[in-house]
């Protein structure tokens, strides 16, 4: 007997969505270890899990999610305590994969995973170091080149009648998402250089709409930017306003401090990192934005 996909989906609709959270939360597990160690130019895979006290995790102490809360947020060797950001990326990886699943047939929910992975990580490297590593943008956009050429149906390309045609043709329009993702906010940083008389951009970003570019594609790419811009005037809003409610105006305040204590006005990466802006607008198009769109950037196009 053949394992049929289809008759076992219908017949368990949830099993494969609750392998995509489980499965989304071991990724999420994984994504803490690279968000840690990529920065500091340490390998992601040996030594295994170990405490900062240098002690070996065992595996029923580091079950993605549940072993935070089940320790209380302490490890068990030194009683060292950890943020419960570790369980909080362990659980958006879950949900986002399961959004994901629940969105698009599952080669191009796989994908999807991917990318939503590649912007979780780079989203938190960024906050924490404001940078973006060359080996999560650089090869991300390689990846989602050859993932395109692969998963011509990403792009809305049909492997019909010739496999190679849809590849070659997705690959190609990968590229020019790369092209107009980078060249778009590289633009708008070089403008804004120009203008504002001082840097604006980092390079980081460029690279990153590169990644995304080459998953989403050129409309995808659009999006992003300006979701992006969109996204980063709620998030300065909404740090304005926890500021003004907590009286800690330093932290969130628009007149934000840069790392070396020079105090500057809203400048996009002066304290709070462009990145994760494009990453949630990359989400959120991966998510269903790309649905809401389609209709209206026909018609836009059928103008053209
Ligand atoms: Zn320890």
């Amino acid at each position: 007997m053949v394992f049929d996909f289809q008759s076992f989906d219908a017949a368990f609709p949830w099993f494969f969505a609750g392998v995509a959270f489980l499965g989304g939360a071991m990724v999420g597990s994984f994504l803490n270890v690279v968000i840690y160690r990529v920065p500091q130019g340490k390998s992601i895979v040996s030594p295994g899990s170990h405490c900062a006290c240098g002690r070996p995790i065992a595996w029923h102490d580091n079950i993605p999610i549940l072993s935070w809360f089940l320790l209380r947020g302490k490890a068990r060797c030194c009683g060292r305590p950890y943020s419960i950001r570790y369980a909080f990326v362990e659980t958006l990886t879950g949900l986002v994969f399961l959004a994901c699943w629940l969105t698009y047939p599952p080669v191009i929910a796989v994908a999807g995973m991917i990318l939503l992975a590649l912007l979780i990580a780079a989203t938190f490297i960024d906050l924490d170091h404001m940078i973006i590593p060359d080996s999560i943008t650089i090869w991300g956009t390689v990846a989602g080149v050859l993932i395109s050429g692969l998963v011509p149906s990403l792009h809305g390309y049909s492997t019909e009648p010739l496999y190679l045609l849809g590849s070659i043709r997705a690959a190609f329009y990968a590229m020019i998402g790369v092209m107009i993702g980078s060249g778009l906010i590289l633009w708008i940083g070089l403008l804004a250089e120009a203008v504002l008389r001082k840097e604006a951009m980092g390079f980081g970003d460029v690279k990153l709409m590169g990644l995304i570019g080459a998953f989403l594609g050129w409309q995808g790419a659009i999006f992003t930017v300006f979701g992006g811009a969109i996204v980063g005037t709620l998030w300065f809003v909404v740090a304005m306003l926890v500021g003004k409610l907590t009286g800690n105006k330093n932290q969130a305040a628009l007149r934000a401090e840069t790392p070396e204590g020079e105090e500057t006005d809203l400048a996009m990466g002066a304290q709070v990192p462009f990145g994760p802006m494009l990453a949630i607008a990359a989400a959120i198009y991966l998510l269903g934005g790309r649905e809401v769109l389609a209709p209206y950037l026909e018609q836009v196009m059928a103008i053209w």
